[in-house]
């Protein structure tokens, strides 16, 4: 659940922050995009103002998001956001301020592995300047700040457990781990970010836009290597296509090693392992498949990651066949199946001087190298 339903007086401006811009989007744009780029996120209700409907309506087109219209407070509108997630077999519920554009899917994904194990959780960094009590610009005191923690969002929660408390509540809670509290539920703490702040005042903009802007250019890059041997066969299989040969390549699925190598470059610049993870060569139901059921998982995996491919760069490393007449086929189908632009695919060929394992033909090497960039 986004709230939106604020109107954020403090921030300045002709319109509540949420809606005004942020490194080239809206900030509420920032704020879905992080949600609906999360795998584990089934459903995003998102709660606006009644005067901003409007203003929401582009964002309704998409199927994931729900709108609800948001009451006189906070906890009236997360109410209402509580209330629109009903029924619909939610389980898990996480209530994220609009206001905090530059979340990170790693602090969503620590408040939801912590959930696993408590009905609440919620991100929070511990104070570590010194606290003063002041008046009339004056300090007044000191204050110790030992267990004392700044509050962020998102807070997660088991969903009928916060629904039922926020109806009990006297909706005056200044955020959704006070309304658990007072039902009794429990709240794990988690590591919080600095980054993960909330646009308050006029100067917040430029910080929140510094940190997208830096989010946006970090480029993630994986290798993936891969050999096949020779066998029986008159073709092989690379990038898809199939190429006259006196030998074939053996293996479990159809060998394509081209393919192999591009897809273990896209997990690996995911971190997320690579083939032979995703798909067990154990498993009986990969005899013989078609390397491009591997590569659409890959390619699926890094838009749920919200990221795309950059560039591709692959090398294949045998004596024969020749490549060479065939790399700008091998191009076109790769960027047929993964929807990247031909321009942004390479592949090319090395032979290794007749040493070794290609060079005495006994099979074939591919390395392939992979960027990645927010999508
Ligand atoms: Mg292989």
């Amino acid at each position: 659940m986004i709230v939106a339903a604020g109107r954020g007086a403090r921030a300045g401006g002709q319109m509540p922050k949420q809606w005004r811009p942020l490194a080239g989007r809206r900030v509420i744009d920032w704020t879905l995009a992080a949600f609906a780029a999360h795998p584990a996120v089934g459903r995003i209700v998102l709660v606006l103002a009644p005067q901003d409907m409007g203003l929401g309506e582009s964002l309704a087109a998409d199927p994931k998001i729900t709108i609800a219209a948001g009451g006189a407070t906070r906890g009236a509108s997360v109410r209402a956001g509580l209330e629109a997630l009903e029924g619909a077999g939610t389980q898990k519920v996480l209530i994220h301020d609009v206001a905090r554009p530059c979340i990170s899917r790693a602090l969503i994904d620590r408040v939801i592995a912590a959930l696993q194990d408590t009905p609440g959780a919620a991100p929070a960094l511990a104070v570590t300047d010194a606290l003063w009590t002041g008046a009339d610009g004056q300090v007044t005191g000191t204050r110790d700040r030992s267990g004392l923690f700044r509050a962020q969002t998102p807070q997660g929660f088991d969903f009928p457990a916060i629904l039922a408390a926020h109806r009990r509540d006297d909706g005056q809670a200044s955020d959704d781990v006070e309304v658990a509290r007072r039902a009794g539920l429990a709240v794990t703490i988690v590591e919080g970010e600095e980054s993960n702040l909330k646009i308050t005042h006029p100067g917040d903009f430029a910080r929140a836009e510094a940190i997208v802007k830096e989010q946006q250019m970090k480029v993630r890059f994986g290798n993936g290597y891969d050999v096949h041997r020779f066998g029986p066969g008159d073709h092989v299989t690379l990038c898809g296509v199939k190429i006259a040969h006196e030998r074939g390549l053996m293996g479990h699925s159809d060998a394509d090693v081209a393919m192999h190598a591009i897809t273990d470059a896209l997990y690996g610049a995911l971190a997320e392992g690579d083939i032979g993870q995703h798909f067990p060569p154990s498993d009986p139901q990969w005899k013989g498949a078609a390397s491009r059921i591997f590569l659409e998982h890959a390619m699926a995996r890094v838009a749920a990651r919200g990221l795309k491919v950059a560039n591709i760069d692959c090398t294949l490393v045998c004596e024969h066949p020749k490549i060479g007449p065939h790399a700008i086929e091998m191009r076109q189908h790769m960027s047929k199946i993964t929807g990247i632009e031909m321009e942004n695919i390479s592949i090319k060929a090395t032979t290794s001087e007749g040493l070794g394992f290609t060079g005495r033909g006994e099979g074939i090497a591919a390395l392939a190298t992979a960027a990645l960039v927010a999508a």
